[in-house]
């Protein structure tokens, strides 16, 4: 389908930018451009496509989804002519995948690398997009593709500046390789990106490795194994059937939940019900129980059981207790799956520092002095720290919407969108997995596809219909932001600090940030919204027409005043919007 003839672009340098070549980035170039015959600009922060897969190169990263089902699922074509050579990508891999699908749908041309969106700011009804060369370009959509982990984070330890040895983040780990060899090494992390590297690191010659463990983790065991011909062949000839079903679920898998509770069985039936998939391996431990997620009793005999294996692990008893989480229940935060993490505490090189009883005072030039005293001299120091994840990215892309608000100002309290995909304020701006949709807490290719073709299809009919501005309504904005609250209040994710509750990073509101609703239930809503004419939406031809969400009547300036007196901190932005 193209929508070429029917729309006139003359106004603008592209129809839409989009920001960011990986997973999202690509199909949506892709979507726009090869299905609509529009003109798109890529503008991509790194030398390459990739997006998390381009810069999270540490030993040992791997994707936790199956590599069967971590792809697209849209073109034939690249379905049967590539093929995966484990049961879970190591990141070369999947960096070589996107690279095959860039080829192969011809994308690199429309992509401008190594260049950084400065500000997104919308003027006169269009975006003016400038990036770091200086450069400043008008499009009429704006369309963010840049991931929910792409901001590394470091902790501002004192004097941290101060050491001298070297300094790597998991999540902008360099080109060239590293060498551990004879070096003493500390990781500070104990999340998916720490309980993927420690291994790697403890198995090379390095002659003594230090972890740094503020939260112990619930790893699951991975199992990874090579992917055979015969294998591959079953696939390739159930494939559609196990994405249909992958698109259908409610996490993105191809897994069906058990439907059954461990809340009123006794501590050996769970026991007998969660062995296997143990020894299975991988994620389908997750849907072992139907209401792992909510109900209390029966994450605690899940979290008993995989406490038991980790003091199985451990030779030392101490070190094992340390490395049992008692805080939290299992899968509240993100949970990882591990490739002899536990055995690397065994080898007599590798030791453990629980933060939560000695902290970091401080660095020193030559190593971390805790605070019990002891000065521990590193040649190199690991940053397994995590990400600004959600929200960080967008933020540092000074995005200005209507009436000079900034979405910064906008979402001081916490993100509030949309359906994850859109923001009052902020005209024709699209959010490919943006915060308050499903996005992390699934498989995300999947989340991802369902965006990409809805907002293609909303773009192409908004184009054919020659309506020139989409906005969610503010009272849509605020039901959605309040339902997935809701929704989060009801599961066990509220009980614990995680960068899902944006908690990791000082000074961020406490919000839960992805939508906890499952992938199937909330792509149905999304296709329902458009099915509705938009529903929650106001479709605009003009700047005028936008802002009144089509039935508020406009303030007076008493009832303006009147307002402020009630709520002097009320935003100025939201008053102007209103009078
Ligand atoms: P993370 O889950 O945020 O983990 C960061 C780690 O650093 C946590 O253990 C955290 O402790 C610790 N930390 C943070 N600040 C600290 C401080 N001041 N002092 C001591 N420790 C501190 O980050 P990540 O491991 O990079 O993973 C982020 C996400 O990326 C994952 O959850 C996952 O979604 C994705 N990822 C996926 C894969 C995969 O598919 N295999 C691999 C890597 C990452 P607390 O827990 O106490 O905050």
């Amino acid at each position: 389908m193209s929508v070429n003839a029917t729309h006139d672009q003359a106004d603008v340098d592209y129809d839409a930018v989009v920001v960011g070549a990986g997973f999202s980035g690509l199909y949506q170039l892709h979507r726009l451009r090869d299905e609509l015959g529009l003109s798109v600009k890529v503008v991509e922060k790194a030398d390459d496509v990739g997006g998390t897969w381009y810069w999270n190169r540490y030993p040992g990263a791997r994707c936790d989804s199956e590599s069967h089902i971590y792809c697209y699922s849209f073109n034939e074509e690249i379905m049967s002519e590539w093929q995966w050579s484990e049961r879970y990508p190591e990141q070369p891999e999947v960096l070589e995948y996107l690279r095959f699908v860039a080829d192969h749908l011809d994308l690199r041309k429309d992509i401008e690398f190594g260049t950084e969106v400065t500000s997104a700011t919308f003027e006169e009804g269009t975006w003016q997009v400038e990036t770091d060369d200086g450069e400043t370009v008008s499009s009429q959509f704006f369309i963010t593709a840049v991931g929910c982990l792409s901001t590394p984070y470091v902790p501002d330890f004192e004097n941290r500046d101060a050491y001298e040895g070297e300094t790597y983040h998991t999540g902008k780990w360099p080109h060239d390789s590293v060498d551990f060899e004879d070096k003493r090494v500390a990781v500070i992390g104990t999340g998916a990106s720490g309980i993927q590297v420690i291994p790697e690191i403890g198995k090379e010659d390095v002659e003594h490795l230090t972890v740094f463990q503020r939260t112990p983790n619930y790893a699951v065991p991975a199992r990874n194994r090579p992917l055979d011909d015969q294998t591959w062949e079953d696939i390739q000839r159930n494939y559609e059937d196990i994405m249909a079903e992958a698109h259908d679920d409610g996490s993105g898998f191809p897994f069906d939940t058990a439907r059954q509770t461990a809340g009123d069985l006794a501590m050996e039936e769970v026991e007998q019900i969660l062995e296997p998939r143990w020894q299975e391996g991988g994620w389908r431990f997750l849907v072992t129980f139907e209401d792992l997620l909510i109900n209390p009793y029966t994450n605690e005999k899940v979290s008993q059981y995989l406490r038991e294996k980790i003091r199985e692990a451990v030779d030392d008893p101490e070190t094992a207790e340390k490395l049992v989480p008692t805080d939290h229940y299992y899968a509240t935060k993100r949970p990882p799956l591990h490739t002899d993490y536990y055995d690397t505490f065994n080898r007599g090189y590798v030791s453990l520092v629980d933060v939560t009883e000695n902290p970091v005072e401080r660095f020193t030039a030559d190593g971390i002095r805790t605070e019990d005293g002891v000065e521990h001299e590193f040649d190199m120091v690991v940053f397994a720290t995590g990400f600004d994840a959600m929200t960080g990215t967008l933020l540092q892309m000074d995005i200005t919407g209507r009436n000079g608000r900034t979405l910064e100002e906008k979402w001081a309290d916490g993100p509030n969108t949309y359906l994850g995909l859109g923001v009052h304020g902020f005209p024709n701006l699209f959010t490919v997995t943006g915060p308050q949709s499903p996005s992390v807490l699934s498989n995300m290719p999947v989340p991802i596809e369902h965006h990409v073709e809805w907002i293609s299809d909303t773009i192409a009919d908004l184009l054919e219909e020659g309506t020139r501005y989409i906005e969610p309504t503010r009272a849509a904005e605020e039901a959605w932001t309040e339902h997935n609250m809701d929704l989060a209040e009801e599961t066990l994710y509220t009980t614990v600090d995680s960068w899902y509750m944006n908690e990791n990073i000082p000074d961020k509101p406490t919000v839960f940030t992805p939508y906890p609703g499952g992938v199937d239930v909330y792509h149905d809503t999304i296709c329902e919204v458009k099915q509705k004419g938009y529903e929650g939406y106001t479709l605009a031809d003009s700047l005028d027409e936008l802002g009144r969400d089509g039935e508020k009547p406009k303030l007076g300036i008493f009832e303006a005043m009147e307002l402020l007196h009630d709520d002097p901190d009320m935003d100025l932005a939201d008053l102007m919007e209103m009078a």
